[in-house]
């Protein structure tokens, strides 16, 4: 078993707000000595098969992902390639991806206009909270990690980054062999503990 260092929030040009291209991002993982990254575009799932193949050039692990903008605000979905429809119900987005064999994480819950807020977590009953974003102010950020040891929830950290400078702001380190399905099941396990570098201005999308 091995410690790893992830991203597990990262948006490339695959994002209507991304500005680097899913390559540079790996590229930029593998320079800062990370072990993994994952590819949560919004709304999109084009960029993951780019980041795969730089990924196994590389011998950077890609974990495929997406941030889906429901109506109450961000959840993302490791482990799958779906693309999961917008401005639909939080706990609609929660069910379908767990049929598709997803692993859900609440995103910046407290985050002004794009976090789901405390009511709909709550709601989710979720297992895995991100309680550092690399784009998240300082209080809002406290306030999901108390939210995290309230529900015994894994925690997560990822940079959110919009260009590959960004990509390590935040990350999580797990414990677990370096393949994505026994990521996903340390995470479950709580085998994770999130880390927060620096945060970058405030995103809106
Ligand atoms: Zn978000
Ligand atoms: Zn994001």
């Amino acid at each position: 078993m091995e410690t790893l260092r992830l991203d597990l929030h990262i948006h490339t040009t695959y994002s209507i707000d991304g500005r680097s291209k899913p390559e540079d991002y790996v590229r930029a993982a593998k320079a800062k000595g990370f072990d993994g990254l994952a590819i949560t575009d919004h709304d999109a799932v084009g960029g993951i098969k780019r980041a795969e193949e730089e990924g196994d050039r590389l011998g950077v692990l890609v974990i495929p992902g997406i941030e889906v903008s429901t109506v109450q605000g961000h959840i993302i979905v490791l482990g799958t390639r779906e693309l999961f429809p917008s401005r639909t119900p939080a706990i609609e987005v929660v069910e379908m991806a767990k049929s598709a064999g997803g692993t859900m994480v609440v995103a910046h819950p407290y985050r002004s206009y794009t976090g789901v807020g405390e009511e709909v977590t709550f709601s989710l009953d979720p297992r895995i909270i991100e309680i550092y974003n690399g784009h998240t102010g300082e209080r809002a950020n406290r306030m999901a990690g108390d939210l995290a040891r309230k529900l015994s929830c894994s925690m997560t950290g990822g940079s959110d980054a919009h260009h590959s400078r960004e990509l390590g702001n935040a990350y999580t380190q797990v414990d677990s062999e370096p393949d994505v399905e026994n990521i996903l099941d340390a995470l479950l396990r709580g085998r994770s503990r999130a880390v927060l570098e620096e945060v970058a201005p405030p995103v809106f999308e």
